[in-house]
C-alpha cells in the first residue's frame, strides 16, 4: 500500500469582481466548496491509477462528508481522523480574468504528531511506500519512522519552505519536485546546475524534477532518464503535479520500471491540464489507457 501522510483542505472559492481591498467589504457573486489539499489530491490520483492507498490525516468532525468523498474514491481512510480542530482550509478569491488570491489555514493538518505517525505505521510492511508533502506536521518524524521500519519514502516538498532544508534528507528514497521547488531546495538557478546539485548532494535518493510542458527528468543510479510531456491544449494546470505523483508512484511501486511509470504519469498529468479544477481534473486509469493507445 501507499501510506499518504497528507493534507485535506476545504477550498472556499469566492467569485469576485476584484480582490477585496483594505477596509473594503464586497459581495461575492458565486461560492463553491471544494475538496482540496495536495495530500488529498495525490491520494485521489493514486486511487484513480489503481494503487492501494491509505490516507493519514485529520479533518474537523463537521467535515466528515469530505472523508466520505475520499472513501468513495476508493481510499482507505481508517487513519483519517475527524477531530475538534478546524479543518485545513483556503479562502480563495477568483476574479473574472481567472486570477486568484488565497489565504491558507493549516488547521487540523498541522496536528499530526507522534501518536498518529506510530499508529499509521504500526502495521506497515517493507513493501509499502510512505508518501508526504509539505502541508502537514510531523514530517521529520514521519520520515525517520518510515526509514526505521525499512519502508520506502517518497517526499514532495510542496509548497516549498525553508524548513524542508533541515529535514532528515537521508531518510528520503524518492524526491519529487517541480522546477521552482528544485531551484529553491538546491539554491541553484540554471537547470544544468540544479541537476548537478541533485546528482552530487542527493545521490542516496532517486530524484524526479517535473518541468511542466517540458516534461520530466529522473535521476536514478547515476543515470538521467528524460521523458517528454505530451502536447495538449492546457486549460488549467492546477494539480498537474499531484496527478503526476499519484500516477507515477502507483505504477512505480508496482513494477519499478521508471521510464514506463514516468510516461504514464506524463500522460495522466497532460490529461489533467486539459480540464479545469484540481481533484475534478484527475483522469481515470481508463482515460489514460485510451490516451496512451492513440
Ligand atoms: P506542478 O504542477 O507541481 O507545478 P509541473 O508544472 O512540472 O508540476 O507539471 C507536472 C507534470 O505535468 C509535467 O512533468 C508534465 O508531464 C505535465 N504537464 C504540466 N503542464 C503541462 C502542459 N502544459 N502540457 C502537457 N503536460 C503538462
Amino acid at each position: 500500500a501507499i501510506i499518504n501522510f497528507g493534507s485535506v483542505n476545504i477550498d472556499h472559492v469566492y467569485q469576485v469582481d476584484h480582490f477585496v481591498q483594505p477596509g473594503e467589504t464586497i459581495a461575492s457573486t458565486n461560492y463553491q466548496q471544494l475538496l482540496g489539499g495536495k495530500g488529498a489530491n495525490q491520494s485521489i490520483a493514486l486511487a484513480a491509477a489503481g494503487a492501494e492507498v491509505r490516507h493519514v490525516g485529520k479533518v474537523n468532525q463537521s467535515d466528515s462528508s469530505f472523508k466520505q468523498t475520499l472513501i468513495k474514491h476508493g481510499i482507505d481512510c481508517q487513519f483519517l481522523q475527524c477531530v475538534e480542530a478546524p479543518s485545513g482550509h483556503a479562502i480563495i478569491q477568483v476574479t473574472p480574468s481567472g486570477e486568484n488570491a488565497i489565504v491558507l489555514f493549516g488547521g487540523a493538518n498541522q496536528e499530526i504528531g507522534s501518536k498518529e505517525i506510530m499508529h499509521a505505521l504500526d502495521k506497515a510492511r517493507p513493501s509499502d511506500w510512505v508518501l508526504t508533502q509539505n502541508e502537514t506536521s510531523g514530517l521529520a518524524e514521519t520520515l525517520q519512522q518510515a526509514k526505521q521500519k525499512h519502508i520506502k519514502v517518497a517526499f514532495n516538498p510542496a509548497p516549498m519552505s525553508e524548513s524542508v532544508k533541515s529535514l532528515p534528507h537521508e531518510c528520503i528514497d524518492l524526491l519529487i519536485v517541480n522546477e521552482v521547488e528544485a531551484a529553491e531546495l538546491s539554491g541553484e538557478q540554471e537547470l544544468d546546475a540544479i541537476i548537478e546539485h541533485y546528482k552530487t548532494q542527493w545521490s542516496h535518493a532517486e530524484v524526479i524534477i517535473t518541468l511542466g510542458k517540458a516534461g520530466v527528468i529522473m535521476l536514478k543510479n547515476q543515470q538521467t532518464i528524460q521523458v517528454d510531456a505530451f502536447v495538449v491544449d492546457a486549460v488549467d494546470t492546477t494539480a498537474a503535479g499531484d496527478t503526476f505523483i499519484g500516477y507515477f508512484l502507483a505504477a512505480y511501486s508496482q513494477h519499478a520500471d521508471a521510464r514506463q511509470a514516468l510516461k504514464r504519469a506524463c500522460a495522466a498529468s497532460a490529461l489533467s491540464v486539459t480540464q479545469a479544477g484540481a481533484a475534478q481534473s484527475i483522469p481515470e486509469a481508463k482515460e489514460v489507457d485510451r490516451f496512451l493507445a492513440k
